[in-house]
């Protein structure tokens, strides 16, 4: 199974050109879509998802219109949203024996069982009496990821389904989409851009509306070896530094500045090399559509 997204654009009614002609393939596995806010990442998800049309260019699932045959598309997708509200006064039981329900499982017995399976797939099973509104941020997540597996998905989309999650939550939520990106089309937006490395055999840029890029996470990072230099200077000198190298990315460390730079030569001058992160890919990306160091 794949998803081909071909010249894609959307312009809001507000003049903001949220997509220009984004063309990308998508295959089986985890696919993990990185930008800076505003990059268009939740636009695009929204469209797979059938939610906002475009104004141009196709989205086909195999041979199945995405845009056009809307109806056909829901029965397979699975849609976790940035934020997604919960009833609160309701059980996770009942909401998804109701999400159940509008997904077409006519039988009781047949809801039961899909219900029950999902609970215990997202550990929620032990807390499946007890009402959305006390459920954690961790727990929510996982509720919002049961309801989307509803009905066994082929596309899944989450968009940033980590924010506010702690370091062990965001490692169970992620173990799950693991399994189930076995199978599936799992789209994946992150800020955590190592994340994408560890979990995702595919990822994507965009920045501004633009696919700036599309590769595999360890290729990406194989290319930059011998590229990135780091030192570590006084604040007053970045911006003697920032004119003369491409300066990608900059941490305070003990009141001094640690660089990092892009440079396809040594650039001598007291740099030393560094091993390459999936985060260099990133910012050396994007570095030429915005300032990336606002010291
Ligand atoms: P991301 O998910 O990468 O942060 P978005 O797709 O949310 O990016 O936004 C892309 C651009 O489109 C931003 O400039 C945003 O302000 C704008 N935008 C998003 N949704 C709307 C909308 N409904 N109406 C007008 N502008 C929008």
């Amino acid at each position: 199974m794949q998803l081909t997204i071909t010249n894609l654009s959307k312009r809001y009614p507000n003049g903001v050109q949220a997509l220009s002609n984004v063309t990308l393939s998508i295959p089986q596995g985890m696919f993990g879509l990185l930008g800076p806010n505003g990059a268009g990442k939740s636009s695009l998800m929204r469209t797979i998802a059938t939610l906002q049309e475009a104004d141009s260019g196709s989205i086909m699932l195999d041979d199945l219109d995405v845009l056009k045959e809307k109806e056909r598309v829901r029965k397979i997708l699975g849609y976790l949203p940035q934020d997604f509200g919960v009833y609160p006064k309701i059980t996770a039981e009942e909401m998804l024996t109701h999400i159940a329900q509008l997904k077409g499982i006519q039988n009781a017995g047949d809801r039961k069982e899909t219900v029950n399976a999902l609970l215990h797939r997202v550990n929620l099973y032990n807390d499946r009496k007890k009402n959305l509104g006390t459920y954690s941020g961790g727990m929510k997540q996982r509720f919002g990821i049961a309801q989307a597996l509803m009905g066994q998905p082929k596309l899944i989309i989450v968009d940033e389904p980590t924010a506010g999650l702690d370091p062990a939550e965001r490692n169970r939520f992620y173990n799950l989409l693991s399994e189930i990106g076995e199978n599936t089309i799992v789209i994946l937006s992150t800020h955590i851009v190592e994340d994408v490395r560890t979990l995702c055999s595919d990822f994507a840029i965009i920045c501004k509306g633009e696919l700036m890029r599309h590769d595999k996470p360890d290729e990406a990072v194989e290319e930059m070896n011998g590229k990135i230099y780091t030192k570590s200077i006084a604040k007053t000198e970045i911006h003697h530094y920032k004119d003369n190298y491409e300066v990608i990315s900059v941490q305070m460390k003990s009141g001094k500045l640690s660089l990092r730079v892009y440079s396809e030569t040594d650039p001598g001058n007291g740099f030393l090399p560094i091993n390459p992160v999936l985060e260099d890919v990133y910012f050396h990306q994007i570095s030429g559509k915005m300032d990336l160091v606002t010291i």
